[in-house]
């Protein structure tokens, strides 16, 4: 990368700034389906999968819903889109989480071979309202957050008011809390 020349760094600013545009979108839109999700009668998180510029799956966290613990957004987003695409590997998707994916998400998204995961709260927000997403990690590895987030492709983004779906679950006076 030191070669380059000025103008290349230039355009690759340019470049990166777009990206980053491109991924606070696609997080607005984690989050907004959080909201919803709350709205919905589920819990406060939301998550989309993105292929080549495009929504393949979107979904909010539906485990009061189903009754199903392993409903998460993640997790729901990633069968939808597999699903959809007929083929269990998305190698050039992003997932776009409106929170910290908890292991289970973690791995899921390995398994689907998502080379990439951006959020936007981190899990401490999510602690702070009361789900045990650090909890989890703690017992299974003895650390909050994982080792190497690189080689997950995890990164955080800042958008604005991230902990939006859980303000909206503490609002929510008839939430299921689980
Ligand atoms: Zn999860």
């Amino acid at each position: 990368m030191n070669n380059l020349s000025p103008d290349t760094d230039t355009d690759t600013d340019t470049d990166t700034d777009t990206d980053t545009d491109t991924d606070k979108a696609f997080l607005r839109q984690a989050i907004r389906l959080a909201v919803t999700s709350v709205h919905n009668g589920g819990g406060p998180f939301g998550a989309v999968i993105v292929i080549n510029g495009e929504v393949v799956a979107s979904a909010g966290n539906q485990v009061t819903l189903n009754c199903d613990p392993t409903a998460h957004a993640e997790v729901e987003a990633i069968r939808m889109a597999a699903r959809a695409l007929g083929d269990p590997h998305l190698p050039d998707a992003t997932l776009y989480a409106s929170c910290e994916p908890c292991p289970m998400c973690l791995a899921a998204a390995h398994w689907a071979h998502i080379p990439r995961i951006v959020f936007a709260a981190p899990q401490e927000t999510a602690n702070q309202a009361g789900f045990a997403d650090g909890n989890i990690a703690e017992q299974l590895y003895g650390q909050t957050h994982p080792v190497r987030p690189q080689r997950l492709g995890l990164c955080q983004i800042d958008v604005e008011d991230p902990a939006a779906p859980f303000t909206a679950w503490h609002l929510k006076h008839d939430r299921q809390a689980y």
